[in-house]
């Protein structure tokens, strides 16, 4: 609970207290108004307040301002003996209750989000003289040797220089399983160190790891709006004034006519169902509920490492007609195994290690596995400087050489004689100074669950699985026919995906939206162009963190099912809530317009239906696994 929370509480209890004791207490005429403003004001005052400063700002209508004047009415009504001051602390007592309720409901579901920020490591170690000493992680700079102790979180991305152990990265993908680590290899920020003690040398500053990108977009989750939030938004602001207009007609209308008929006004009688009328149509319930159904909704995902950036994108989820995936790196792991090497006059180690030293600067999935075949290799042929050239492969200059490594495209474009490799796999043709030294063929793995996240989609709604991808028509078919996605486009560029991307958007049908879900390597401008970017695996990937709209922390296909299916409970949600307030309100205000409703049935309209909405709303967090 925050202090002003507090605060509320206990001027709410006491104001119940105090007007319990009023009610038992035998004093008539002003002293009773007077003791009665008591609790009226210790429960009323910030909202009179807020009230006058809407009236000043030119700016009235909001709950604040009906609740003010319903209460004075009712007070109005008290002192010349038609109504009961009971029914003015009442009406205020339960609407500070019911949004003591509502905020405290919102605190806890932030709260939940923020139990992303456990990840946020509040020190680095560093060695000085032998002693470890705890410094601030924004001091570090690149290239430093941090030590990371068993229990501690790992505050910046870095390489493991010496010691291994194993990483728990449940806080940022949801994921249970440790990972074991050793010299080498690559670690990122926000994991826990669960084993032994380890050393890494940083490879990024703290702003820029992965810990910082991801609570940067966690926080920032709350300032895209969904098309519902703004719909109440909108409406709200029509709604309060029509109200008001409403009650005014109300209170003067009818006893008009009477006295037009000849019969008594009846003013106060009237004044009483215009006040009614007031409390009942406060649209607080909505205006709440839609934005908190989102917000529990965002972090029950976060929960599962699927970040969210926005309500808007939640909502556009459930609507999803067709979905592209890129291949390599996403339907796919990435990591290729070398199937078949084919030298043209030199040995296959030699033809290897070529190919690894032109991939020396390169991050492509491709260039990572032919590094990690082909063992050590010799200072002097690795280049200075390469050249990469998206969706085809990479030039690299080695002294006066000229080395290109990449796909069929790319020997066509340098004009490079070579022999087409039949072998299914993704072929790479390696050149030297124009001319072919021969190819390697290697097959990727496809993740385990790529065909059951296809299936599940289907099942889902979605109504067309696409694959995009830059490698050959044999490697896309082959993968494809694996996962059960029998749409294909190959040997596509960056521009080409974007092109297509393009199409499928206007192939859509109104009101539906395309994803596409690619891992950030040579997709990024898709990211950002479709519908709903979904970045998978993107924990490496800045440009993918960047681009992407829904970021899953870590490679499962299936995550994207799970989203889907937390974006259609909060929208049914968020419709359950809407209809539920608008019918009970309307009903109220029927009753209370004719009569048939009193003051106390215009707090359940108003505080009941809040309550109620906000509860229902808080569905979105519960989320159980196997509603996948
Ligand atoms: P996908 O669309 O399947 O993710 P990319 O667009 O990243 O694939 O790459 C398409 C193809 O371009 C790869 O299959 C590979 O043949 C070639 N390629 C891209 N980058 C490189 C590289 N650095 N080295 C070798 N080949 C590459
Ligand atoms: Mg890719």
């Amino acid at each position: 609970m925050t202090k002003k929370q507090k605060k509320t509480l206990i001027r709410i209890i006491v104001t119940a207290v105090m007007t319990v004791g009023l009610i038992f207490t035998p004093v008539d005429g002003w002293l009773r108004l007077f003791l009665f403003l008591i609790p009226y004001f210790i429960i009323g005052y910030d909202i009179l307040i807020k009230a006058v400063k809407g009236i000043i700002n030119l700016q009235p209508f909001d709950e604040c301002f009906l609740m003010a004047i319903a209460t004075i009415g009712a007070l109005v009504l008290a002192v010349t003996g038609d109504g009961d001051y009971l029914e003015a602390i009442a009406v205020m007592l339960f609407y500070q209750t019911g949004e003591w309720f509502q905020s405290y409901a919102v605190g806890k579901s932030r709260r939940s989000i923020s139990e992303l920020m456990d990840i946020r490591p509040d020190y680095a170690n560093i060695e000085e003289n032998g002693k470890l000493i705890r410094v601030d992680p924004d001091e570090i700079e690149t290239g430093t040797i941090i030590v990371v102790k068993p229990g501690e979180k790992i505050p910046i991305d870095g390489v493991v220089t010496e010691g291994s152990s194993s990483l728990d990265a449940a806080a940022l993908t949801g994921e249970s399983l440790p990972r074991s680590v050793s010299v080498g290899e690559q670690v990122i920020s926000g994991c826990v160190n669960l084993s032994g003690t380890l050393r890494i040398r940083t490879e990024k500053e703290f702003e820029d790891s992965t810990v910082s990108r991801i609570l940067d977009l966690v926080e920032n989750a709350g300032s895209r709006k969904s098309r519902s939030e703004n719909f109440i938004t909108r409406f709200a602001r029509v709604y309060t004034p029509a109200v008001v207009t409403g009650a005014l007609l109300l209170a003067l209308v009818p006893p008009i006519i009477r006295i037009l008929c000849g019969t008594e006004a009846l003013w106060t009688v009237w004044l009483y169902r215009a006040l009614t009328f007031l409390v009942i149509s406060c649209p607080c319930a909505l205006v709440v509920s839609v934005p908190l159904s989102f917000f529990a909704g965002i972090g029950s995902a976060s929960r599962d490492g699927i970040l969210i950036k926005g309500s808007n994108y939640l909502e556009q989820l459930a609507k999803t007609q067709i979905i592209a995936f890129d291949k390599t790196g996403t339907l796919t792991k990435g990591v290729f195994e070398v199937t078949k090497v084919s030298p043209a006059g030199i040995s296959e180690k030699e033809l290897l290690q070529t190919a690894a030293a032109a991939e020396q600067f390169s991050t492509h999935p491709v260039a990572v596995s032919l590094r990690n075949k082909s063992g050590d290799i010799p200072q002097d042929i690795i280049p200075q400087s390469a050249e990469e050239i998206a969706g085809c492969g990479i030039c690299a200059k080695s002294g006066k050489d000229k080395i290109c490594v990449g796909n069929g495209k790319l020997m066509e474009r340098m004009g490079i004689e070579y022999i087409p490799e039949t072998q299914p796999g993704t072929v790479i043709y390696v050149s030297k100074n124009d001319k072919f030294l021969g190819s390697i063929v290697i097959s990727d793995v496809i993740r385990p669950t790529a065909k059951g996240a296809v299936e599940a989609l289907e099942r889902c709604g979605i109504e067309r699985a696409v694959m995009l991808t830059g490698d050959s028509r044999s490697a896309a078919e082959h993968i494809a026919a694996m996962t059960g996605i029998k749409e294909i486009h190959s040997g596509l560029l960056p521009e080409d995906k974007v092109g297509i991307v393009a199409r499928l958007i206007e192939e859509k049908k109104t009101g539906r939206t395309v994803a596409f879900a690619g891992d950030g390597i040579n997709d990024a401008p898709v990211l950002s162009m479709a519908d709903i970017g979904i970045a998978m695996g993107a924990m490496g990937s800045d440009a993918a963190i960047e681009a992407a709209d829904i970021v899953l922390m870590d490679d499962d296909p299936m995550k994207i099912v799970r989203a889907i299916s937390i974006s259609n409970k909060c929208l049914r949600i968020v419709r359950e809530n809407i209809w539920f307030s608008i019918t009970i309100k309307l009903v109220c205000l029927l009753l209370g317009a004719i009569g048939f409703a009193n003051m106390w049935v215009a707090i359940f309209a108003d505080v009941g239906v809040l309550v109620l909405a906000v509860l229902n709303a808080l569905r979105c967090q519960i989320h159980r696994n196997d509603a996948v």
